[in-house]
């Protein structure tokens, strides 16, 4: 508790400045203290060539840039992390008129607020479906294409929400960003976003995304979540409990193990994916090659298995999960097992429960909620 009482303490404001070295461009700095800033912490938005809105992301809090600049700028604007120092954050912007600024505009109410992960309401822009292919007979990979005025590379474990009206009211529904099970490579494309989406036949979302043609476009939300990739560099266990779509943030998760393999870490990997049947393991096929190359050991678990099924069978229970995983920690404060919960909210409920029978705590868990 005392932790927890920590770290929601409100963080400093971060530190703004910007410079123009030439008179058609001009770049924003800003400072933050944490070192190990990425351009997943960064989401920038551009309203009308006029506002800009930046958004940081930084241990659980957003810290908001806001600002009504002098004049209109383009959408050709890059994001980095400046090379001198990587506490700081670097954004050139294109002037659409070549002359120097008196100054840098209007500071938005906003500007340099802080709130909390979970109280901030997602900002919302339109992308573009530009390819949808099967993963199996109801669910498929479906990338949108960003905007040019957002930049957004969503951390691991993050989730968006895509919204849309229908017959007058507005539905919601958040998806976890994925990219595909492969050797490693966790470079999501800076201009697209991959989803995993299963149809439902009463899905109230899914069938509105099913209608879609490709170029058709959907609102989609600045992304969200709260899971920290760091506390993977620390563990020596990784076990995966999924059940169906839940196993959408192990597979970025499982990428990222792979591509600290490949660096020479070894972190021992267990998959337990829970499915109705056989034929809704999704991405069984990359799940078997990379249980084989990398030695993942990854456990199938049917609740509806047809006739031919030898495997395991049933819903998540003690016995199951004590005989199919390694001895669970010894210590309270053991952080090298991590265990992450991901599928329908009664499954995460009932498999914290049996977790924290055998011996795990806080610590060792993570849930994906949305
Ligand atoms: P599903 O209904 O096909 O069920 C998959 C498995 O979950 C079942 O085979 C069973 O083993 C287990 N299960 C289901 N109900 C259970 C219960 N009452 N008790 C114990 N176990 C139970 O799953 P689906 O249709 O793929 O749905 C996946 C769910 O995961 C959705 O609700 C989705 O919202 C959620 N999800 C959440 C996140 C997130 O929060 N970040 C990400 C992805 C998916």
């Amino acid at each position: 508790e005392t932790s927890l009482t920590k770290s929601k303490s409100l963080p400093n404001r971060l530190r703004f400045d910007f410079r123009q070295q030439n008179s058609d461009s001009l770049t924003l700095f800003i400072y933050t203290t944490c070192i190990n800033l990425t351009v997943e912490n960064i989401f920038v938005y551009i309203e009308n060539s006029k506002q800009i809105l930046i958004l940081v992301f930084i241990d659980g809090f957003i810290h908001t840039i806001a600002i009504d600049l002098l004049e209109l700028i383009t959408n050709e604007f890059t994001v980095r992390i400046s090379s001198d120092s990587r506490t700081q954050i670097e954004i050139d912007l294109n002037k659409q008129i070549d002359r120097k600024w008196k100054s840098i505009g209007k500071f938005l109410p906003n500007h340099l607020s802080i709130c909390t992960v979970q109280d901030f309401d997602p900002i919302y822009f339109t992308v573009t479906l530009i390819k949808r292919t099967p993963v199996t007979y109801n669910t498929d990979w479906y990338t949108f294409s960003l905007p040019s005025n957002v930049f957004m590379v969503p951390p691991i474990g993050y989730h968006i929400r895509l919204r849309q009206a229908k017959d007058g009211i507005i539905i919601v529904k958040p998806y976890t960003v994925v990219n595909r099970l492969n050797n490693g490579e966790n470079s999501s494309s800076k201009h697209t976003i991959e989803l995993l989406v299963k149809h439902y036949l009463d899905g109230i979302m899914s069938t509105t995304l099913e209608k879609l043609n490709i170029g058709d476009t959907i609102e989609m939300s600045s992304y969200e979540g709260t899971f920290d990739i760091q506390r993977i560099d620390m563990c020596q266990t990784l076990i995966l409990i999924s059940a169906g779509t839940g196993l959408t943030p192990m597979i970025r998760i499982m990428n990222y193990v792979i591509q600290q393999t490949n660096n020479g870490k070894h972190i021992n990997v267990f998959l337990v994916f829970f499915n109705r049947t056989e034929k809704d393991i999704l991405c069984r096929e990359e799940l078997d090659t990379i249980s084989k190359q990398f030695k993942f050991v990854v456990h199938y678990i049917l609740s509806e298995p047809d006739t031919e099924w030898t495997g395991e069978t049933g819903y998540i229970r003690g016995e199951l999960l004590h005989r199919l995983l390694p001895p669970s920690p010894s210590k309270d404060h053991d952080i090298q097992t991590l265990v992450c919960i991901c599928g329908p909210i009664k499954f995460t409920t009932l498999a914290v429960e049996l977790f924290k029978e055998q011996n795990y705590n806080d610590n060792h868990l993570h849930v994906f909620l949305a």
